[in-house]
């Protein structure tokens, strides 16, 4: 049982509680886990949520313990979560075996939660949306959600953010710096990290070299996207970092855009669980199991449509479960 009390009044205890429950899979905690969501729901939203992605070795870890403790000092209760998109398959985690953030963890006002792990991105990003939800009922009133620019992963905290930033690396070109198609368009900074010792000319030149790609981007929003330097080793530049953050969110609000965005956010996030919800009915359904094969083979040999194939997958789709239905 999780003690919403507790989780209310900002225990970290019962916060961790509450984050594995929503983690768990088996039906009944899965269950559990919606009711207190529900019962939540009210109190989450008052919180500053920021994604921070970049390939390995870019700084993360470094700058989220330095940054942390900024934000700490300013009086902030911060929580930290992650989206580790490593497949399941290879067994291991590209962000959870080391010890990360060791100063940060020790503070009072910090809650940090590694990646929930297995599963799908999709579902890993979902379990991970719904701690975000906890983290604010729970008063954290910054939410960090870290991720590897690897795979979809950064899409996907893009997605569940209010302010998205990107850390780079001095020099390199896109693809060493592991930047996406599309991905820019998303960010709202780029930081380039490591702006220290030898680096901090060539920093200068990388900063200069991304603004003037990101200015041949489209800016009709409230926002232009700015570019940083710092050292997260050295905790340079990292204040005038938390101050843009708190210019956009002024800027956000007043362009009316901070709410309406968590909505479009909201609803895809809707319709993407419709849509996985659906995907697995299809997978489960034995009647359509049976007749794909004789359609996809019928679709091949030119011998139906693709569209009339789908209607039929749907028409059994619809009678299975009508059978289902009458029978229970
Ligand atoms: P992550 O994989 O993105 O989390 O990267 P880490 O935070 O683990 O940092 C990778 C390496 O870069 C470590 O050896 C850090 O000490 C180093 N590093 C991180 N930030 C800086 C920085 O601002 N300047 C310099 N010179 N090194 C840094």
């Amino acid at each position: 049982m999780i003690d919403v009390q507790a989780l209310r009044a900002g225990q970290r205890r019962a916060l961790a509680k509450a984050i594995t429950l929503v983690e768990s899979s088996l039906p009944a905690h899965r269950e559990a886990a919606q009711t207190l969501l529900e019962e939540i729901l009210p109190s989450t939203g008052n919180s500053i949520r920021i994604g921070i992605s970049g390939v390995p070795g870019v700084g993360k870890s470094t700058f989220i313990e330095a940054f942390g403790q900024l934000l700490v000092r300013r009086g902030h209760r911060l929580a930290v979560l992650a989206v580790d998109p490593s497949s399941p398959m290879a067994g291991g985690s590209i962000m959870g075996d080391k010890t990360r953030m060791e100063a940060l963890s020790r503070e009072d006002n910090v809650f940090i939660r590694p990646s929930p792990s297995g599963g799908t991105l999709g579902g890993v990003a979902q379990k991970t949306r719904e701690s975000v939800l906890l983290c604010e009922a729970a008063g954290f009133d910054i939410i960090l959600v870290e991720t590897v620019g690897v795979g979809q992963s950064e899409f996907q905290v893009a997605g569940m953010v209010d302010f998205f930033m990107l850390l780079m690396l001095p020099g390199g070109g896109d693809e060493l710096q592991g930047i996406k198609k599309g991905i820019m368009e998303l960010a709202h900074a780029l930081v380039i990290n490591k702006a220290d010792g030898d680096a901090e000319r060539l920093a200068a030149i990388t900063q200069s070299q991304y603004q003037s790609a990101l200015s041949l981007l489209h800016s009709a929003s409230h926002w232009t996207p700015e570019v940083r330097l710092c050292s997260a080793l050295e905790a340079r530049g990292l204040e005038e970092i938390w101050d843009m953050i708190v210019r956009f969110v002024q800027s956000a609000r007043e362009a009316g855009e901070f709410d309406r965005q968590r909505e479009r956010q909201g609803r895809l996030w809707l319709e993407q669980l419709v849509q996985g919800m659906l995907l697995e009915r299809l997978a489960a359904n034995e009647a359509v199991r049976q007749a794909r094969p004789e359609l996809e083979a019928a679709v091949d040999a030119k011998q139906m449509t693709p569209l009339t194939a789908a209607r039929q997958i749907l028409a059994l789709l619809d009678s299975g479960e009508r059978g289902d239905d009458s029978s229970s």
